[in-house]
């Protein structure tokens, strides 16, 4: 540990967002980067706490502590290595990650100022491409074969595992290229899609396989392998079948999303397959991050206003949740970059129907809810406070989650991963998981 009392002199600091007016024209990364001195600063607030609630809070186990301290000392290579012995690919959770492990940071207890891990996390690995210290590794072939069925985080963390592992994979992926939703779901301005390529480069430098383009039947996987481990994510969205339903202009978050991210990425479409909010009042349904996503994307393309609506309560102010108490993850009210933007947001509003005209949506009618407790306990009762009110939009956006997969029964040499087996979560998650996965297959095999 570097500096013993840092953290009671260095206040935390985040690198913070470019500027609205500045942003909110393109598509670039709104998160800014601190000078490297200032990320050393940051760095040494770490304390090396006895019992480090980081470890126990981040779902990859990362060590903080000891990356920050070679951080602080200087030492950017030793921080990207043991940094990287934990995360495969820290540049996506240095990006995106809502750092469960800063809510579980001792500092993060009375002072609210824990430390800057994520961002410490991404400044680390930038540092380590663009110093080149990145390795590419020729592991020895075991003469073994595994297939992973799905590029998201979950499938790419496999893949790797099991590339240095010594056995010869191949990634299976629908889509035309690898990532997931970190490149069909997350938009640019939290993730450029260069970090992915980047990666996959030295992945496919290593000797791993992807054949994109192609839908596997899970029934039906692909012969030749000894294992096959299922990535494939939560790929239904969750609908809202109320009247209207049938309405144009009502569309999934993702459809906007994931069409937004293949224009960036040079994709041309004719006029009426566009999904844009340009010129538009939007309405998104759903209060969660993939809403916030919307409202962003919005922005971007030009629209004329934007509401969130959530049918759940506003979730109490922070910094702390009595329900969710430390080191616990609070379920606080969160406000994102593109909340920053313009929106506004409500909270207990029940949608009823579609409005439309001439076969388009014109608004939706909502009502005022009130959660009330249930006699026979469970799920708190809806029940109407307000009258039914309209509120105008020309496109609607359901951010309302995915559906949990249902899998039929796999073969003993199939591995599930990700969100494929837990139902919708996040990248950590889904990364931790695929690492799990790697290592079951290698138990199984090695067994047989
Ligand atoms: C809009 C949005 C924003 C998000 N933002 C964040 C965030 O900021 N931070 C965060 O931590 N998490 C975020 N998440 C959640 C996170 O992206 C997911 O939890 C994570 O990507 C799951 O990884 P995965 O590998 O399990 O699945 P996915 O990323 O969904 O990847 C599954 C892959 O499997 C492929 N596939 C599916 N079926 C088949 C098949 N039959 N044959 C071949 N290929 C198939 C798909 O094409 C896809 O590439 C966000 C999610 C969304 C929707
Ligand atoms: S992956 Fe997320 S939870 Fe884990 S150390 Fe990094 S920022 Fe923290």
């Amino acid at each position: 540990m570097g500096d013993p009392k840092a953290f009671l002199t260095i206040h935390r600091k985040e690198a913070g967002y470019r500027p609205v007016h500045d942003r909110i024209h393109d598509f670039g990364e709104v998160e800014q980067t601190l000078n490297s001195g200032d990320r050393r600063l940051q760095a040494s607030r770490c304390m090396d706490c006895g019992v480090p609630f980081c470890h126990w809070a981040c779902p990859l186990g990362n060590k903080p502590p000891e990356w920050n301290d070679a951080l602080y000392k200087g030492d950017w290579e030793l921080a990207y290595r043991l940094l990287n012995s934990t995360n495969d690919f820290p540049e996506f959770t240095g990006r995106v990650c809502p750092a469960l492990c800063e809510k579980a940071c001792v500092l993060n207890l009375t002072e609210h100022e824990p430390t800057t891990n994520r961002e410490d996390e991404a400044a680390i690995t930038e540092h380590a491409f663009e110093e080149n210290y990145v390795r590419t590794h020729h592991p020895e072939r075991n003469g073994q074969k595994v297939a992973v069925i799905g590029s998201g985080p979950a499938g790419l963390v496999a893949a790797n595992r099991l590339n240095l592992m010594g056995y010869a994979v191949t990634v299976f992926d629908k889509n035309e290229d690898a990532g997931g939703l970190l490149r069909y779901g997350i938009p640019n301005f939290k993730l450029n899609k260069a970090v992915i390529d980047r990666r996959m480069k030295v992945l496919r430098d290593e000797g791993i396989e992807f054949k994109f383009n192609t839908e596997i039947d899970l029934q039906a996987l692909p012969t030749g392998f000894d294992a096959y481990i299922v990535a494939t994510g939560t790929p239904e969205a969750r609908d809202l079948a109320i009247p209207g339903r049938d309405l144009k202009g009502i569309y999934f978050a993702l459809d906007m999303l994931a069409q937004q991210n293949r224009i960036l990425a040079g994709k041309e479409l004719k006029r009426e397959e566009l999904v844009t909010a340009r010129g538009k009042d939007v309405l998104v349904i759903g209060g969660g991050d993939t809403g916030s996503d919307c409202i962003g994307t919005a922005h971007r393309q030009g629209c004329k206003s934007v509401i969130q609506i959530e049918i759940m309560p506003q979730p109490p102010i922070g910094p702390d949740d009595p329900q969710k108490p430390w080191p616990a993850w609070p379920r606080t009210l969160k406000t994102t970059s593109s909340h920053e933007e313009g929106c506004t947001r409500r909270w207990n509003i029940n949608s009823l129907r579609f409005l439309g005209k001439n076969g388009q949506v014109t608004g939706v009618e909502v009502q005022e809810i009130a959660w009330k407790p249930n006699p026979e306990g469970g799920r708190p009762l809806m029940e109407p406070v307000g009258k039914p009110e309209v509120i105008k939009a020309d496109i609607v956006l359901l951010a309302l989650g995915f559906l949990k997969p249902q899998h039929p029964k796999l073969a003993d040499n199939v591995f599930l991963a990700g969100d494929a087996s837990s139902g919708a979560s996040l990248v950590v998650r889904a990364m931790a998981s695929g690492r799990d996965a790697a290592a079951q297959v290698d138990t199984f095999l090695k067994r047989h």
